[in-house]
């Protein structure tokens, strides 16, 4: 079976009921791949303001457990912040998906951790406040840092065992303020991880919208590609149409004028084509038609453009050209189709295909434009005609 496309996987993906939290692998690894950085630099700022705010209670630490208070800050700013602070630096340089959410999930349960312990220094009297703080670490595990649900879920449970540890057997508050703070800190546990939950389907499914219309741009992008080459390329010789070498004479045309610089035009016509057509057939008429095409095209140089402008007319643009290089050029082009040898025994004159070539070169004035230009070299490509074919002739008006 034949693998899907990104784009079938993405609608499949969106076609699906949105609650899952992990896509097909290879979504999974553009999703890593595509929000990953900016992942992980959002993750830094909401890291450094949880930090602060943990330090923050080194005040109410100072004025609750005066006697520890050393003690505290080596363990809050020493221990979380210090090693927070280091696995935050390295989440910034975007590692791995699962190293960065393992490794921001062992600072919060370290730092839960070591809540529990500041608790167990409390005096009798103020503990009981302790274990509301500790639903601060879970709405910063959950909400603020908002760890991937899978880690939050592993990181609350933790957080839910540490805390009972530290506060079921402890002496310093009474059942009821130990069931009381259980309870709170379990609602904080549920209401945080669910909207943990709806806030990290809600960034998938955003993300697949945006993949999505992505994926549509690029699409339209490419098919407007083709249908641009198609509507500029002639079918049979596939060389630039008409419509191209008018848009691209227009453009050189201005340049030249702008730089003062030459233009040349040769029109090449295949001599006798009705007789072959008429010799041959219509379907060795095209054969003939694209062997001329490609050998025309095989003599141009880099900066030209050949075009078949209709029939069996073609023409090239020349730029930056003086007059002899643009005879020689003709020259080339009729010669190579000379000696392809193409069999034409209806010519009348010669006994294989042979072309005419018009010249034309002007430096563009005011008093001039590219259909001027154009019927000149027209106009020596009739002159060529009526010397006995298979011949270059150069416009009047050139040199
Ligand atoms: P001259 O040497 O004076 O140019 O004579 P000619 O017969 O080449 O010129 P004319 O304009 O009388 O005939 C051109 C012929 O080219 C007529 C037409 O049948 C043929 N032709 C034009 N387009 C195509 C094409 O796409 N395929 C084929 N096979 N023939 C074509
Ligand atoms: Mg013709
Ligand atoms: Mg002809």
């Amino acid at each position: 079976m034949l693998n899907p496309t990104p784009h079938e996987q993405l609608e499949a993906a969106l076609g699906e009921r949105q609650y899952r939290l992990r896509f097909p692998d290879d979504l999974e690894k553009r999703f890593e791949a595509d929000t990953g950085d900016q992942r992980s630099q959002m993750l830094f700022i909401s890291g450094v303001i949880c930090l602060l705010i943990y330090d923050s209670f080194l005040i109410a630490d100072y004025l609750l457990r005066p006697a520890q208070f050393w003690g505290i800050a080596a363990l809050r700013l020493g221990l979380v912040s210090g090693f927070g602070m280091l696995a935050l630096l390295w989440v910034r340089t975007g590692p791995p998906g699962w190293q960065r959410e393992g490794c921001l999930a062992l600072i919060i349960v370290l730092g839960m951790a070591t809540s529990g312990l500041i608790f167990s220094f409390s005096p009798q009297s103020i503990a009981m406040f302790d274990p509301f703080s500790f639903c601060l670490i879970l709405l910063a595990s959950n909400i603020v840092i908002a760890l991937r649900f899978k880690y939050a879920l592993l990181t609350t449970l933790a957080c839910l065992l540490i805390m009972a540890l530290y506060v079921v057997p402890s002496a310093l508050m009474p059942l009821e303020a130990k069931t009381f703070a259980l309870l709170t800190t379990l609602g904080t546990a549920v209401f945080t991880l669910f909207a943990n939950y709806r806030l990290e389907i809600s960034e998938r499914n955003n993300y697949l919208l945006l993949l999505r219309e992505r994926l549509r741009a690029s699409l339209m992008h490419e098919s407007n590609q083709v249908l641009t080459h198609i509507s500029q390329t002639d079918s049979l010789t596939q060389l630039p149409n008409r419509r191209r070498f008018d848009e691209v004479y227009q453009r050189l045309w201005q340049e030249a004028a702008q730089r003062a610089r030459h233009i040349g035009v040769l029109m090449i016509d295949i001599d006798h084509f009705k007789r072959y057509n008429d010799h041959y057939g219509h379907q060795q008429g095209d054969i003939c038609l694209a062997t001329v095409a490609a050998a025309i095209e095989s003599q141009r140089r880099a900066q030209d453009l050949v075009a078949r402008l209709g029939g069996e007319e073609f023409a090239v643009l020349l730029t930056d050209t003086d007059l002899d290089t643009a005879v020689q050029i003709a020259e080339r082009i009729r010669s190579a189709i000379e000696v392809l040898g193409l069999e034409h025994g209806a010519s009348g004159e010669r006994t294989m295909v042979t072309v005419s070539i018009g010249v034309a070169l002007t430096v563009p004035t005011p008093q001039t434009t590219p259909a001027w230009l154009m019927r000149q070299a027209d106009e020596a490509l009739y002159a060529a005609k009526g010397s006995g074919r298979n011949c270059v002739q150069i416009a009047a008006t050139s040199g």
